[in-house]
């Protein structure tokens, strides 16, 4: 199979972690007789530094025209860096929200999956971890809240600020039916979280949700109000397989499920559009404190890349491999830095990356 990926290397640890993510794509291809050829684009501070903007409209142009985006991460330490001299339309921030804009990702998936190897990390009691977990969040991007009319006003010398959360049933729909689809890769149950109780646009979220699962009939549907998923998700996270959500509770819940996992390094994301194309990256950030120094942990980014296969390249079995793969290296005891417990082998970024290349089978 022959695909087009645009990297976006971005800044502090990107480039890193990025190359890592691209040698085990590059050892999927040789086992598995695909090719994939690379345009490399510039994205925030590293094309401030170039175009003196963080997004050029050539990189939209070119990031459209590949088949998915694998990103590492951008942004420096807003202190020190001149590029956050620069006003906030300019800044490297404002580069990925545009890009995503410019790319209509709609909605964004954050998996959060606890490794047993990693089990001290995850802040849960041994009893309430049982087995583990492995759900996806699977949240509306570009609608809701954060998007509504908003102004803040004054009356009779009061100030008072509006915010509108207003959803209409074509952006219920499409993002129902993404996450349906997902919960049929994985074990197909959708938890559709709302506040039914109080709110119309949650009224008619859960009417939507019911009318798309009608097209799903071997994906098993629940509702559940937000506060209670809140709960439900440090009382019982191993009951949840895909979290559909709007955008403000996804917000939160996804923050809340992946600090669950207790390890930043590992955590990957996607953002997809109507058609299979999608943006991937870790849902770190740059970590310039690490910078350059061969410790950050590339697995996030590598896992990203295997969400990208199998959502945007439709290649389930190469993906799995690559998850495998990074269970065994796992398994086997190697460990970057900030994942590091005693009588594990400690290595660095280039060599996590070699294992789990190694370990594709
Ligand atoms: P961060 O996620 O970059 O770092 C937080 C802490 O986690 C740091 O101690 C860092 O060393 C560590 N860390 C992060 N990723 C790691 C990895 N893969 N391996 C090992 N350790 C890792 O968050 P921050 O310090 O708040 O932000 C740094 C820069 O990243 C800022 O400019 C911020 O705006 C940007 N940022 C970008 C994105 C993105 O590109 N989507 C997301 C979040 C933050």
């Amino acid at each position: 199979m022959e695909q087009k990926i645009a990297l976006i290397p971005g800044d502090g640890i990107g480039p890193e972690i990025v190359r890592e993510a691209k040698k085990i794509l590059d050892k999927v291809c040789e086992k598995y007789g695909h090719s994939f050829t690379y345009t490399e684009l510039l994205l925030g501070g590293a094309s401030i530094d170039v175009h003196g903007v963080p997004l050029t409209d050539e990189t939209i142009e070119e990031a459209k025209k590949a088949d998915a985006v694998l990103m590492g991460s951008i942004g420096g330490d807003a202190k020190t860096s001149p590029w956050y001299q620069l006003e906030p339309s300019k800044r490297p921030e404002a580069g990925l929200l545009k890009l995503r804009k410019s790319l209509n990702l709609f909605a964004n998936l954050r998996p959060a999956y606890l490794y047993q190897e990693l089990k001290e990390a995850c802040p849960l009691k041994e009893e309430i971890i049982g087995d583990g977990f492995d759900m996806v969040i699977v949240r509306e991007l570009t609608g809701g809240l954060y998007f509504g009319e908003r102004k803040t006003i004054e009356e009779n010398g009061v100030k008072k600020a509006i915010d509108t959360l207003t959803y209409n049933e074509k952006e219920i729909e499409r993002i129902a039916r993404k996450a349906f689809e997902i919960a049929g890769k994985r074990r197909k149950k959708v938890t559709s979280v709302d506040k039914a109780n109080v709110l119309d646009s949650s009224r008619l979220w859960r009417s939507v949700v019911e009318e798309v699962a009608k097209e799903y009939p071997q994906i098993t549907l629940e509702h559940m109000l937000v506060d209670n998923c809140a709960m439900q998700l440090v009382k019982n996270p191993g009951q949840f397989d895909v979290i559909l959500t709007e955008n403000m509770f996804g917000d939160i819940l996804s923050d809340e499920a992946s600090m669950v996992t207790g390890s930043i390094g590992m955590l990957s994301s996607a953002s997809l559009n109507e058609t299979s194309f999608g943006l991937y990256e870790p849902s770190h950030g740059s970590a310039p404190d690490i910078a350059g120094e061969n410790k950050a942990n590339p697995i996030a980014t590598i896992l990203s890349a295997a969400m990208m296969l199998r959502y945007s390249l439709n290649l389930d079995q190469e993906a799995d491999a690559v998850e495998k793969a990074v269970q065994t290296v796992l398994t086997q005891g190697y460990r970057t830095p900030d994942i590091m417990s005693e009588g594990c082998t400690c290595v660095g970024t280039r060599e996590m990356g070699d294992k789990i290349a190694e370990a594709i089978d």
